[in-house]
């Protein structure tokens, strides 16, 4: 094995939390809340009043993060709020106001928090990631704590000199694999399906139980069907200086008035998704799957396969697994991050997991699911992050849309004739996109400084 084993759990991956971005929403907040217990457990003594807490951001977080609400994602963070149980409405009401004011404490001591207090840092940094924040506490006028974090995509978060604060640190799988390869080296050598092989990973690195695992999937599954259905009644306007009206509920009432037309399939599947990712742009509950900017690809489909394959709960929690084996692979030799891979790493991920996901639900070999997911991530190489405003509405709704489509179509022609055809393999298409990624100008990875976000004034 050359690489180190992929330990990342399924449960991080599919992430429930507030849009409308994984790493400038998701992420921040789990730093800034690390943050906050780190300053709590300093010596009382270090503490003298009065205290205060700056925050600077760098990189694609100062250049989108307002329009993305990372300004509010630390703010929730330092009150002590996680993603997955915030309060959605509590959330977006967050500085609402910019002489809102926000009183914590750390260890009786009080801080006054504001908008002030985080710092768009418009200057260069030497830091190791496009996403980076610095968290400062600073106790009558020194600094007595400065920590570095990195929203690495996904609302993963790495601390500086920490390889991944999620530190399941010593957990080992059960059958280690960083390639496709090796994966399906395990499969064939321990005689296991991918469901069978996923469950044994995820037991091991997280104490799960199986049945507690499929629980934790339903769950999932239920959260992202409940931001299409609510994104499918929701009208009106997204916020933000764009003003884009929502487009999912017309869609639908498009569809089911020609239900009988041979697109119809499709126009469904776009309302599904571009239903999901207007709740996301609305700051609302989704799923990050494998990010929130691409939080309607897999929702969208899953809920297609639910209400017109009528595909039972068994099969679409085996989906969801072999799509997130697709998503390690990913994560884990290239990246998920939009401000490292362009969108390639947000929509292009999660459209490879909805092809793998469409094979694996469509009962096909291991080397088809392999070759759609493939097919998916070559397709959209080279494709640019360039939100208007730096909201995530244009090009990201109707990306999610797009990424389904393109991952039916992945799924259709890796279904066809024979995978051992195939020339170009998962492992080599993961290694590109890592290449494409590196080489793509900064101006294209999440900063709204180049591309479509330049004709912002023609919105
Ligand atoms: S363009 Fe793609 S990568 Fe960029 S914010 Fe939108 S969905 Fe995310």
């Amino acid at each position: 094995m050359l690489k180190e084993p992929i330990t990342t759990s399924v449960f991080d991956l599919f992430k429930i939390g507030p849009g409308p971005s994984s790493s400038h929403t998701i992420g921040p907040m789990k730093a800034a809340f690390d943050f906050l217990q780190r300053a709590k457990a300093l010596p009382e003594s270090l503490l003298t009043e009065p205290l205060q807490i700056k925050i600077h951001l760098y990189g694609s977080l100062s250049a989108t993060g307002k329009g993305h609400g990372t300004d509010r994602a630390v703010m929730a963070g330092l009150l002590g709020w996680l993603p997955d149980t915030c309060e959605p409405t509590a959330f977006t009401a967050l500085l609402k106001n910019t002489d809102d004011t926000y009183p914590i404490s750390i260890q009786a001591k009080p801080i006054t928090l504001t908008a002030k207090s985080i710092i768009f840092e418009r200057s260069r940094y030497d830091s190791p990631h496009p996403n980076t924040l610095v968290f400062k506490l600073i106790c009558n006028g020194l600094i007595i704590s400065e920590e570095e974090y990195y929203s690495v995509g996904g609302g993963f978060i790495q601390r500086k000199g920490e390889e991944d604060i999620r530190a399941a640190a010593n957990k080992v799988p059960a059958f280690p694999f960083s390639t496709m390869d090796e994966l399906i080296e395990q499969l064939a050598k321990n005689k296991l399906s991918l469901t069978d092989l996923m469950i044994a990973n995820e037991m091991a690195l997280t104490g799960l139980t199986r049945k507690e695992i499929y629980q934790k999937i339903d769950d999932i599954l239920e959260t992202m069907h409940k931001a299409v259905k609510r994104g499918l009644r929701h009208k009106g306007v997204l916020p933000g200086s764009i003003k884009l009206r929502r487009k999912a509920p017309v869609l639908y009432e498009q569809a089911k008035s020609h239900a009988s037309a041979t697109d119809s399939f499709m126009v469904f599947l776009n309302a599904y998704c571009m239903a999901a990712s207007e709740e996301n742009a609305a700051g609302n509950i989704v799923v990050t799957a494998p990010t929130s900017g691409a939080s309607g690809v897999i929702p969208g489909i899953t809920y297609l396969l639910r209400n017109h394959y009528h595909y039972d709960k068994q099969k679409l929690r085996e989906g969801m697994l072999a799509a997130a084996a697709v998503g390690f692979l990913i994560k884990h030799n290239a990246s998920i991050s939009g401000a490292e891979m362009g969108c390639m790493g947000e929509i292009g991920s999660a459209s490879a997991m909805a092809a793998a996901m469409l094979a694996y639900c469509a009962g096909r070999s291991i080397e088809t699911v392999e070759a759609a997911a493939e097919i998916a991530i070559e397709h959209h190489l080279g494709m640019t992050c360039d939100p208007i405003g730096g909201y995530v509405q244009i090009p990201c709704i109707e990306r999610n849309a797009m990424g389904a489509i393109k991952a039916y179509n992945a799924y259709l022609l890796a279904s066809s004739g024979n995978t051992g055809y195939q020339k170009i393999s998962l492992d080599s298409v993961i290694k590109v996109m890592r290449a494409t990624g590196k080489d793509m100008s900064k101006k294209y990875k999440e900063t709204s400084q180049a591309g479509l976000a330049l004709s912002a004034t023609e919105c």
